[in-house]
């Protein structure tokens, strides 16, 4: 998945030092897992190979947690009206991101985006079979699959009887239960413009927070900034005026609307946070106190605006550990 995970996790009574790294390496394991199933660039992949297949006719059948990831992103792409859209790895590659990051020229680039269309996949419940419908198209599930693969960490932790935990996958942060002080957990919100530092700081229990964020990878050219959201209309990075937006679902279904979101997933908070990064600022906000969703942006200005749903934040001098918490 490209980025670093960390653990911390607090042994509960009862529990032995082996007992409770067996726990950390099972979660690490499930991520893992998550990674050689999803990742588009590692050969012999489930989406390695359905995107193989693009074109073909022939249905791939994958891994049933690759499929519950590739459903759930066409419900965002449904959701969005296709702002988020898994299948924008042709703009991607054209890109270079991963690879050899560079400006297109326009008319690659509108020849990549008609082979981004959310629509022109089909997909097998039955047999959990995925099929693309033209050549060329690819799936790429990196805005997403990180949060699958917290969600599979915390389920690790869980069933191991792991009762207070701190997950964190660059952005995405599942706490779980409260600090060993019985404190609640504190997550910083990342300065766009200073790895290592934050611009305030939320008190999380129980709870997961994903942010998206116009820094995480990104190349200049000629004094421009370009960054790996891709807006599908245009082909081009998407012109938000949001530098990092993070989302925090509500705990229980009766806490938001019934547009269909999951509680407190990971996954449904990481396509979230990509989907409004895309939509920029007045329209996530908009969204977000519609729908009971928590939100943080930082914009353009370095401004800072929650919705009406986000929990609590503070002043972020207090935040000295380099990784996004501190304990
Ligand atoms: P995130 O960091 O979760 O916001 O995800 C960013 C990643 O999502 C990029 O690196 C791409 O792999 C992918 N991506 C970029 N643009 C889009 C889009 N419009 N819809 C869905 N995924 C995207
Ligand atoms: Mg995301």
């Amino acid at each position: 998945m490209d980025t670093v995970v960390e653990i911390n996790a607090c042994a509960p009574e009862g529990m032995g030092r082996d007992e409770l790294r067996k726990a950390v390496e099972d979660a690490f394991e499930a991520m893992a897992r998550v990674d050689r199933l999803m990742n588009a660039r590692a050969e012999g992949s489930d989406i390695w190979r359905v995107n193989r297949a693009a074109g073909s006719g022939s249905w791939i059948s994958v891994d049933e947690w690759t499929f519950r990831v590739i459903k759930r992103a066409l419900f965002f792409a449904r959701l969005s009206s296709g702002a988020f859209d898994p299948t924008i790895l042709p703009l991607m590659e054209l890109w270079g991101f991963g690879t050899k990051p560079h400006v297109p020229r326009q008319e690659e680039i509108g020849k990549a985006k008609r082979l981004v269309d959310w629509t022109a996949v089909d997909l097998d419940e039955s047999n959990f079979s995925v099929r693309l419908n033209r050549p060329g198209m690819g799936l790429d599930l990196g805005a997403i699959a990180k949060g699958f693969a917290v969600d599979r960490a915390f389920e690790a932790l869980k069933r191991s009887g792991v009762t207070r935990a701190i997950v964190n996958a660059g952005g995405n942060v599942y706490a779980l239960g409260k600090r060993p002080d019985g404190g609640k957990w504190k997550v910083g919100v990342r300065d766009p413009d200073e790895p290592g530092t934050y611009v305030t700081v939320m008190r999380l229990e129980e709870q997961t927070a994903v942010t998206s964020g116009d820094y995480e990878r990104y190349f200049e050219d000629g004094g421009k900034r370009y960054h790996h959201i891709i807006d599908p209309a245009s082909g081009y990075p998407a012109d938000s005026d949001i530098r990092s937006v993070t989302v925090i679902l509500p705990r229980t279904r009766e806490a938001q609307s019934d547009i269909g979101l999951v509680p407190n997933a990971s996954m449904d908070a990481d396509a979230l946070s990509t989907m409004l990064f895309i939509l920029g600022k007045e329209k996530a906000l908009k969204f977000a106190d519609e729908n009971g969703i928590g939100l943080i942006i930082v914009d353009a200005r370095r401004g800072i605006s929650a919705s009406k749903w986000a929990p609590e934040i503070f002043p972020s001098e207090h935040v000295s550990t380099g990784d996004g918490k501190q304990r």
